[in-house]
């Protein structure tokens, strides 16, 4: 058996994949890298280079709190809160503080031995297994033992990889092609593997080990979702297609994957988050099915033939008050819309209309729902479908090709998607300040950030949109994240994802991103969102040009 290989060498690549900007020296260089280890190295390694302790779809969380990672280095390095928030202005980036103070360790470990993947594996373990009482002390501990034995440089990346923040310009799609070209896989053959393991760790190890070239879905390993394009009008929908459709109604609620087999149910987020527990109505909805099978759909709260607000659902998810009280207040149904795997065999390579009809079978004996659709062909019919589903109560359409494939994690355009007001944009919060008035007290004005490759680029500061219940609940969250504490203002960990509607986009020095939003309000929280899915500047330029348009044409 081959020996772990040092923490150092990784740290070193990142090191110089973060200096070039060129993506083909980027994959170039991790591609050489990885090619040296045996399996379990290369799952850890790709996986720190994703800049994830765990693995994608796991319950457990390893990541570790800003104030923790903190208290560790000062007690460490014996730098003072002075020093390093000095550090972390220069730098924004607390690896880059890790770095620095680490260079002046005070405290040194007796033996030291050289940190390897493998040990650093093993820590990443025991951080997802401190649960409960005496969790903070005993990941402080496994931290603080990681310091000390760790050099600046590997202590950056160990710090980086802990708060999620590795900004090496990995993307996911290079991350894949240097797997691939590490371990001579053709394109097709690495697509399909990541893609079904969902997990590039996993995805290295099995490369590593000579065994991505076979990967099946299976039962309880969560596979990335579909996504829909966004169109503006019907008549756009209409000449996209320009042929007989289905028309869905777009259910709000939160998308979620069902998995059965053995008689076993498990729900799974599009995060590929392991959610079963918040959802028994779901599992509930399929004991008497038979068979084995992974359905996508959306578990929407639901009562009396109608939708329920969507907030309902989110007090329930975050458990707000007694999780019995909101399971009666905000009820859930699930509505499937597909089938991607149905005993023993994957179904995603079917056309639509196909695995429509496999759906209704393995729907048989369930209480959940197929989604509504009708068939629809040009403008008129799918306008008429838009307002009957918003009549019902939904959000708008999806409407779909009944000859596509499911692809896995794409935006593909064989589904588009309608809604009604301009685009919303989903952001994430970077900043925030107390309010005045009625609002002294709480935190309740927040400065929004979209993503600009690794980077985040503020474009607006939004007042409005929460009820006093959520502007509590947000102060409690934003105090827990903050990074530094200017008194009225704070600078927050980049975590709290919010989609913002808003009248336009204009130019603006205002925010760094070049554009401010005018009168942005919050449409809601996103708990159901992460980083990777707040809304790129390409996309804030996109709406500017598309409004310039218009105005234009007026
Ligand atoms: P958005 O969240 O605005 O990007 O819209 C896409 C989301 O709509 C999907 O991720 C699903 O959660 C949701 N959705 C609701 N109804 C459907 C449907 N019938 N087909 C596909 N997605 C749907």
């Amino acid at each position: 058996m081959r020996q772990s290989v040092p923490l150092l060498g990784l740290a070193q690549t990142l090191e110089k994949v973060r200096g070039t900007s060129s993506k083909k020296e980027k994959v170039a260089l991790l591609s050489s890298y990885l090619k040296g280890l045996r399996a379990d190295d290369a799952r850890v390694a790709a996986r720190v280079a994703s800049g994830r302790p765990s693995e994608r779809g796991s319950k457990d969380e390893a990541q570790v709190g800003y104030s923790t990672l903190l208290d560790v280095l000062r007690e460490v390095t014996g730098a003072t809160s002075e020093d390093i928030s000095k550090i972390y202005l220069e730098h924004g980036d607390l690896g880059e503080v890790a770095e620095e103070v680490l260079g002046e360790k005070k405290e040194q470990t007796l033996f030291s031995e050289q940190l390897t993947l493998a040990a650093l594996d093993e820590a990443f373990q025991k951080l997802r297994a401190a649960k409960g009482r005496g969790s903070a002390a005993a990941k402080r501990g496994i931290v603080k033992s990681l310091l000390l034995s760790a050099s600046p440089l590997e202590g950056k990346y160990i710090v980086k990889v802990l708060t999620g923040e590795m900004r090496t310009g990995l993307v996911s799609g290079l991350l894949e092609e240097a797997v691939a070209s590490a371990y001579g896989l053709s394109k097709a053959e690495a697509a399909r593997a990541h893609m079904v393991l969902g997990d590039v760790g996993a995805f290295a190890g099995k490369a590593a080990a000579g065994e991505a070239g076979r990967i099946a879905m299976t039962p309880f390993r969560p596979v990335n979702f579909m996504l829909a394009e966004p169109f503006a009008s019907a008549k756009e929908i209409a000449e996209h297609f320009a042929k007989k459709v289905y028309a869905e109604c777009k259910y709000d609620g939160i998308r979620a994957q069902v998995h059965r087999s053995d008689g076993k149910v498990r729900v799974y987020s599009r995060r590929l988050e392991d959610v079963t527990t918040s959802f028994p109505e779901v599992v509930g909805a399929f004991e008497h099915a038979k068979g084995e099978f992974i359905l996508d759909g959306e578990a929407v709260p639901f009562a009396g033939g109608r939708p329920l607000p969507f907030q309902l659902l989110q007090r329930r998810l975050r458990r707000m008050e007694d999780f019995e009280e909101a399971r009666k207040k905000a009820p859930i149904t699930y509505f499937a819309f597909d089938i991607l795997y149905r005993d023993g065999k994957e179904t995603v390579d079917l056309p639509l209309a196909e695995r429509r009809r496999l759906l209704g079978r393995a729907l048989a004996g369930s209480s959940a729902r197929t989604a509504e659709t009708v068939d629809v062909r040009g403008e008129r019919e799918i306008q008429a479908a838009f307002r009957r589903s918003r009549d019902l109560g939904y959000e708008g359409l999806v409407v779909k090709d009944p000859e596509s494939v499911y692809a896995m994690g794409k935006r593909g355009s064989g589904w588009v998607k309608l809604k009604e007001e301009l685009d919303t944009l989903d952001v994430v919060i970077v900043a925030a300040e107390y309010g005045h008035g009625k609002r002294a007290g709480v935190i309740s004005d927040y400065t929004f950030a979209v993503r600009d490759g690794d980077m985040l680029k503020t474009v607006g500061k939004a007042y409005s949109g929460l009820t006093d219940a959520e502007i509590e609940e947000m102060t409690r969250r934003l105090k827990e994240i903050t990074v530094r504490d200017f008194g009225y203002r704070r600078q927050v960990r980049p975590e709290i994802v919010v989609e913002v509607a808003f009248d336009s986009v204009q130019r603006s020095g205002r925010h760094d991103s070049g554009y401010a939003l005018r009168f942005p309000r919050i449409k809601r929280i996103r708990t159901d969102k992460g980083l990777g899915d707040v809304d790129t500047i390409e996309k804030v330029e996109r709406i500017f040009s598309g409004q310039k348009l218009k105005v234009d044409e007026k």
